[in-house]
């Protein structure tokens, strides 16, 4: 899985993604390492008395991991933390939602398959809830930017049946339809609008936007659901 990588010793930064220790004590670390993608590092005795790297192995920890690239596998020497989202380890609510993008990135990213423009997307997805954008908001971003760079993302401006731009939007499970191939609830044009800048504008612009008002709230939750959904097709 990762024996393209040449022995000894590496570094690269990345995020810890989960952490298991064994009753011995040894600790696994799952990392989402820039250029060699997500890797799973050991740290023989690390969770053994005194903790050697104590708060700095916890996931949504960002940082540069130095390793050491043995026959097999790769190990922790140590880690110079840049990020630990220290803040929202107090907000539960915000917490969960990085929590979350945790899980999926667990989930679907491939071991030993670099994705650093994925690794990009949740570090800076991961500023926005910092910086108090609303969670969904973030959230929708984050997953709709991640579809797009797998070429899954559906369109935000054509129907998917027949082409036509967009002006409301109805979900099914391909894509986006017009109001003539859609039934169902939809999506109205003011808030289609909204899904199409939040995906697509600059971070700066996003970071102004204030955690308290988004309109049609369970519209963006119900989006951000859907998208979920279309990263189940690549498994
Ligand atoms: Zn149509």
């Amino acid at each position: 899985m990762n024996d393209f990588i040449p022995q000894g010793l590496l570094r690269h930064s990345g995020v810890v993604l989960r952490r298991t220790s064994s009753p011995e004590g040894n600790l696994s670390l799952y990392l989402l390492l820039r250029t060699v993608g997500p890797q799973w590092v050991s740290a023989p005795g690390a969770s053994r008395g005194r903790m050697r790297f104590g708060g700095s192995v916890e996931p949504l920890v960002w940082g540069n991991f130095n390793l050491y690239k043995g026959t097999k596998r790769l190990y922790l020497k140590s880690v110079d933390v840049s990020e630990d989202f220290w803040a929202l380890r107090r907000d539960p609510e915000r917490l969960r939602i990085l929590l979350e993008w945790d899980r999926l990135l667990s989930l679907h990213l491939v071991p030993g398959h670099p994705c650093d423009d994925v690794l990009a997307i949740f570090y800076w997805s991961s500023i926005l809830v910092r910086q108090g954008v609303h969670p969904l908001l973030a959230e929708w971003r984050f997953l709709w930017k991640w579809l797009n760079a797998w070429g899954l993302a559906p369109s935000l401006e054509q129907c998917v049946t027949c082409g036509t731009t967009l002006a409301n939007g109805h979900w099914t499970a391909t894509g986006l339809q017009c109001d003539r191939c859609g039934r169902g609830s939809s999506i109205p044009a003011d808030v289609l609008r909204q899904f199409r800048i939040v995906a697509g504008a600059p971070i700066r612009e996003l970071e102004e936007r204030s955690s308290a008002a988004v309109e049609g709230e369970e519209i963006w939750r119900d989006g951000c659901r859907r998208l979920k959904m279309f990263l189940e097709y690549v498994r």
